[in-house]
């Protein structure tokens, strides 16, 4: 089963995906996680990204489809995966159908705007694996180490207030009208975010069909 989770800065895909793999035996992969690491390994991929990252922009379509398509070939995915936060434009979405990768189910993570400060304020973020957890809502065990790889949990720098603003901007004008993209094509299943993580992971679950 291929999937993609579709939403708003901090909706819960990060989330969501890490779930969904451990129940359903396929790989998350994560741009935001990939650019991270990429930044840290400063690769040229890494240096291609920073400065829109950092500033709460989308990074080039060409750079996405290349790391993308790259990741889907890997044999792990033969069986499935979760696309968590790609595509998030049309021309990456119309990248993903020319390269003929199938989708079953696209699902959009709702959630208010006026909901999502408070999400990122609390983000810690595994700085090996790139796991997400909150201060509140899913702390880990040991406060500031990752439950997963013992790595360090940090803040992200484009968690900052006024760059969750300038994304969640970019998701409105850019992002969002992949909706209307996948409704045409019968994919769109809408789940709703604002309810606990173990809650809303049933509800995808159940619109999956898994
Ligand atoms: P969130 O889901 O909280 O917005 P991500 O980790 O998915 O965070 O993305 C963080 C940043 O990485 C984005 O603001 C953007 O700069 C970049 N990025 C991640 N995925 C993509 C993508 N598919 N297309 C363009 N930029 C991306
Ligand atoms: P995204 O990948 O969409 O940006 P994350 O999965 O990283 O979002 O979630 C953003 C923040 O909100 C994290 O701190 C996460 O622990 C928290 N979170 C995720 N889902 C929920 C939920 N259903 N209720 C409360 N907090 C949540
Ligand atoms: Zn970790």
């Amino acid at each position: 089963m291929n999937l993609i989770l579709l939403g708003a800065p901090g909706a819960g895909k990060g989330t969501q995906a890490e779930l969904l793999t451990k129940k359903l035996g396929i790989p998350a992969i994560s741009t935001g996680n990939m650019l991270r690491e990429a930044m840290r390994n400063e690769t040229e991929v890494g240096q291609k990204a920073k400065n829109y990252m950092d500033n709460g922009l989308l990074v080039p379509d060409d750079v996405i489809i290349g790391i993308v398509g790259e990741r889907v070939a890997q044999p792990d995915c033969a069986n499935g995966f979760i696309l968590d936060g790609v595509p998030r434009t049309v021309a990456q979405a119309d990248a993903l159908e020319k390269a003929g990768v199938k989708i079953d189910h696209v699902v959009s993570i709702e959630i208010d705007d006026n909901v999502i400060e408070a999400r990122m304020t609390g983000r810690r973020v595994c700085s090996k694996c790139g796991e997400s957890y909150h201060i509140v809502a899913n702390p880990p065990k040991a406060e500031g180490i990752c439950d997963d790889c013992g790595g360090e949990l940090v803040i992200r720098k484009d968690d900052a207030p006024e760059t969750v603003q300038r994304r969640l901007a970019v998701y409105h004008e850019e992002t969002e009208a992949l909706k209307g993209y996948y409704e045409r094509l019968d994919k769109l299943r809408l789940v709703q975010g604002n309810q606990p993580i173990e809650e809303a992971n049933r509800e995808i679950l159940r619109v999956i069909g898994a």
